[in-house]
């Protein structure tokens, strides 16, 4: 039986990254996957659906400018979209693996070994691998890396098919863009895809949302430009609504809304998207005999470490943050665990997140939610693109920066949240700062190009010190200012 040091399930983000780390320690590593390298964060996942997002912009910003000239906006045909969407993933699937064929010639060793097959733990350092051969084999490993991700949850009243009901898994199994869709769910992945079919303006959109808002975890500030963007492109958000039947009836989508006062109302669409969160792929992974501590939303860990010393779990297989950015972190950092000390701690608190939105929406560290939740005092300023040179000359002012601080002489950073363009590139000053623990005085005096949109993260900063250039007395409606304590928001003013 052949031997490894370490074996990694999976061949998604997390996977990848502990068996590319594991290389670093020349140890030798056997890295299984059953189907696509790069998982989910390339397929049917983070990279396909941001393509379908840039793609839904350009689109967008050429219908704008068509109609801003009187000019007949084109038609997007959806099978040369597609297309694009499918070269972006092969160009980053292919690349993987042209790295992952060609590294033990640029590590000069036999360290790295791959199997394209799906594996089951059946002890503690056995695996089993039915490769896509046809062969069974076994092999033995001191350490084993669960990696095997995610995939969307599915509702027991809703007929999925892949075809006019869907996950986001089923988008790539679409020939043209529908007339219309119900995406149930208003959470990120609902809302991109609310945002990237109503940005191709081929599709009316519905949203089913059982709330009273879209993004229920989100400060009530961000979620109103979204919600106000998405109807603007004739969204339709059913709130306070309750799914109560959805089928399928000549081929389109039937389903029956139960409002508040107890009335029902029923429509017609071509497809719905049910994108109701995801479940870990962790059955028919580890033998009965293996007893490793779980529960229903995944593999239990501390720190990656699973109840059974010699095995791990990292990404979505694990109970916490499911995005590629913090899989990735996982995997090398149970590579360090095992071979090595690692560098820095794992800590979650203050990871940099985007929703690929319209605009898009920036965030590190808590927001005014999880801080109220939490009952932290809290001071909160923001100020809005429109005082933002940047996002004047881009002609798009809609936007805000807002930062969250802890409502004490510190005024340490808790958290910010950029909504609008370049939102994703201007926290990662902010996000540096608070990894760092330092506060808003070192935010004050860092100087940035001009113009940018980061000059508004300063400005904001220099409200809450009392020296900002534009004075939030004189642009109330455009600088904010909030404080929380004792259970209490209460609206403040600067000079
Ligand atoms: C529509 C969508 C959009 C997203 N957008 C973003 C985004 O913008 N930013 C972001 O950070 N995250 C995003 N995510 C989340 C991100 O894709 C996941 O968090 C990430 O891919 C998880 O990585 P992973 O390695 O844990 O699992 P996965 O990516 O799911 O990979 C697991 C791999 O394991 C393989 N596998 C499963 N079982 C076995 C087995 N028994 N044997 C061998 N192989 C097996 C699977 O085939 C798969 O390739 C998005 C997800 C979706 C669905």
């Amino acid at each position: 039986m052949e031997k490894y040091d370490v074996c990694v399930i999976g061949g998604g983000p997390a996977g990848y990254a502990a068996a590319m780390r594991a290389v670093d320690f020349k140890k030798k590593i056997l890295l299984i996957e059953k189907k696509r390298i790069g998982g989910a964060g390339i397929h049917n996942g983070a990279l396909s659906s941001k393509t379908w997002w840039e793609l839904s912009r350009e689109a967008l910003a050429l219908s704008t400018h068509c109609k801003s000239t009187n000019v007949p906006a084109p038609k997007h045909h959806f099978q040369i979209l597609k297309d694009e969407v499918d070269k972006a993933v092969t160009k980053r699937r292919e690349l993987l693996e042209h790295h992952m064929h060609n590294i033990n010639l640029n590590s000069q060793g036999d360290y790295f070994h791959f199997k394209h097959g799906t594996a089951k733990v059946i002890s503690e350092d056995i695996v089993s691998i039915k490769t896509c051969e046809g062969e069974n084999i076994e092999i033995k490993s001191d350490n084993i890396i669960l990696a095997t991700g995610s995939r969307p949850r599915k509702l027991e009243q809703i007929p999925i098919d892949e075809e006019i009901i869907l996950t986001s898994d089923g988008i790539e199994n679409l020939k043209e863009f529908p007339k219309s869709i119900v995406i149930v769910g208003a959470g990120v992945i609902g809302c991109e895809f609310a945002t990237i079919f109503s940005n191709f303006g081929q599709t009316k959109v519905h949203m089913i949302d059982k709330g009273n808002r879209i993004l229920p975890f989100e400060d009530e500030d961000i979620v109103n430009i979204i919600e106000k963007n998405l109807e603007r492109k004739e969204v339709l958000i059913h709130r306070n609504s309750k799914l109560v039947e959805m089928k399928v009836v000549n081929k389109t989508v039937v389903y029956t809304l139960e409002y508040d006062n107890g009335s029902r109302e029923m429509f017609h669409v071509e497809k719905a998207l049910v994108s109701v969160g995801r479940i870990p792929n962790y059955e028919s992974l580890i033998s009965e005999s293996v007893k490793i501590e779980k529960d229903s939303r995944g593999i239990i860990d501390n720190l990656t470490r699973t109840s059974i010393p010699n095995i791990y779990a990292v990404g979505d297989i694990t109970a916490d943050i499911a995005l590629v950015n913090v899989g990735e972190l996982e995997g090398r950092y149970a590579i360090e665990q095992m071979f090595g000390k690692p560098e820095k701690n794992l800590i979650y608190e203050n990871i940099s997140t985007i929703m690929f939105l319209a605009p898009e929406v920036a965030g590190v560290g808590i927001n005014e939610v999880q801080a109220q939740k939490q009952n932290i005092p809290y001071k909160a300023v923001s100020i809005d693109y429109s005082c933002i040179s940047r996002a004047i000359a881009m002609r798009n002012t809609d936007g805000f920066i807002k930062i969250i601080v802890s409502n004490d002489d510190d005024m340490k950073v808790l958290g910010m949240r950029v909504v609008g363009e370049h939102a994703s590139s201007s926290i990662e000053a902010v996000a540096l700062l608070i990894s760092m623990g330092k506060g808003i005085n070192e935010l004050a005096e860092l100087i940035h190009p001009h113009p940018s949109i980061i000059e508004g993260i300063q400005e904001c900063v220099r409200m809450l010190l009392n020296k900002s250039m534009l004075k939030p007395g004189v642009l109330r409606n455009a600088m904010r200012c909030r404080s929380f304590k004792n259970g209490e928001v209460k609206v403040f003013e600067f000079a």
